[in-house]
């Protein structure tokens, strides 16, 4: 029996991965546990947020907030 097939990728560094409209910038606290890591993500509409590992990881934020109760229509970016 083989249960080994499924590899778990581990992510330790979001640096450069994207999120939604969050574009992850650089990381600006470390952690030894890896959630509780803090980035910098730039977002499409231009603002720049912190947002944990946790956060980002789990798909709890993809914008700065700009998406947060709105419709997605909201392309602008000024
Ligand atoms: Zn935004």
């Amino acid at each position: 029996m083989r249960l080994s097939g499924m590899k778990i990728q581990p992510v330790d560094d979001l640096t450069g991965h994207r999120f939604g409209r969050l574009h992850v910038v650089t990381m600006l606290r470390d952690s030894s546990r890896t959630i509780e890591r803090l980035y910098l993500c730039e977002c499409s509409c231009g603002n720049a947020v912190e947002i944990s590992h946790y956060d980002l990881w789990n798909g709890k934020k993809r914008s700065c907030g700009c998406l947060k109760g709105r419709g997605d229509r909201l392309q602008r970016a000024k």
